[in-house]
């Protein structure tokens, strides 16, 4: 580590900076109650503080992380040696993933939130938002795209999950592990992440929907989505990637109207596949048209097919794109 690395830290808003009033109630600050973060790693760290916003995170849109992704890049343009963004657990890994794939993987970028509000007993916000501080100026911490840090590991913003409503160890990565721990006032990281994809996009489309399968689904959803102002779908199919065949109609009806299917997975772990050749198998969905996604969940699919359209892709280019996850 360099002497005195300058770190900017973006605050987003999110029970990280919330705290609990007499009724028991998470409530936003009017002052953010982390903003005594200077106390930490002091003497060590030159901290920059931004208070860009102050939002609970289901209030947080595409265009939200647009603006985001437009401040960090402002910040690498001024020189700091990394960024920590403290963000709400709910779409954090949106955001993360969102901006893993919009920004240059030239400087650490480190999100973190937390599971307790600022008075609560336990509460987790200073030590995740110290850890990700430390993680951000990590040498090691280069190139590894965008992480997560919560709760002592590193994460790869591009498979990670809120798995738990409420424990603080809820962020994890199902299929493929974190890449690294926080121990000892340390970083360590364990595997790399392969291929990194940038679009450095400069608007956000709307219009890109994601639709979860379930036993005895017909075609009604599709259908209520089937209009100019659709401009892509994700399909959480079940098992390894399959719909129930009352759906298939409709499905159709979407891919002729060019708006773009891409199938992931709705299970927690493991990786979507066209395996099946039955009436609405994987396998027929892919004759169909629909794209496979492999490797990310719907959030994160739908993410970066917002992504991908935002950067006006479409026919062969966006298929390579969408199916690129972990190949
Ligand atoms: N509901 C909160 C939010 O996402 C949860 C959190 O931050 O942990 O803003």
């Amino acid at each position: 580590m360099k002497l005195m690395k300058t770190i900017r830290a973006i605050h987003t808003g999110g029970t990280i900076s919330m705290s609990q009033n007499e009724k028991g109630e998470v409530v936003p600050n009017d002052e953010n109650p982390i903003a005594e973060e200077q106390v930490i790693l002091k003497g060590q760290i030159n901290l920059i503080t931004d208070e860009m916003f102050n939002l609970p995170s289901p209030h947080v849109t595409p265009e939200v992380m647009l603006k985001i992704k437009q401040r960090i890049m402002k910040a690498i343009d001024d020189g700091v040696d990394g960024v920590v963004i403290t963000h709400g657990t709910d779409t954090l890994e949106e955001t993360a993933y969102f901006l893993d794939l919009t920004l240059p993987n030239t400087i650490p970028v480190v999100v973190t939130g937390a599971m307790r509000s600022s008075n609560e007993i336990g509460s987790d916000g200073l030590y995740n938002f110290r850890n990700a501080i430390l993680v951000a100026a990590t040498d090691e911490s280069y190139g590894k795209g965008v992480v997560v840090v919560m709760n002592d590991e590193i994460h790869t913003a591009r498979y990670v999950t809120k798995t738990h409503t409420t424990n603080v160890a809820t962020f994890r990565t199902p299929t493929f592990g974190p890449i690294g721990i926080v121990t000892q006032n340390k970083a360590k990281y364990f595997q790399e992440l392969i291929q990194t994809e940038v679009c450095d996009i400069n608007q956000v489309v709307e219009g890109v929907y994601l639709i979860k399968a379930y036993a005895g689904m017909d075609g009604t959803l599709f259908d209520a989505i089937n209009n100019d102002n659709t401009k892509g779908l994700v399909l959480e199919g079940l098992g390894a990637g399959n719909v129930p065949p009352q759906t298939l109609p409709a499905i159709q009806r979407l891919l002729d109207n060019h708006i773009p299917i891409v199938l992931v997975s709705r299970c927690y772990n493991g990786v979507a596949q066209d395996i099946y050749d039955y009436e609405g198998g994987g396998i027929q969905l892919m004759k169909m048209g629909t794209i496979l996604c492999q490797g990310l969940n719907g959030q994160k699919a739908r993410i970066k097919l917002l992504v991908g359209l935002s950067d006006n892709m479409s026919g062969d280019e966006l298929r390579e794109f969408m199916g690129n996850a972990i190949s």
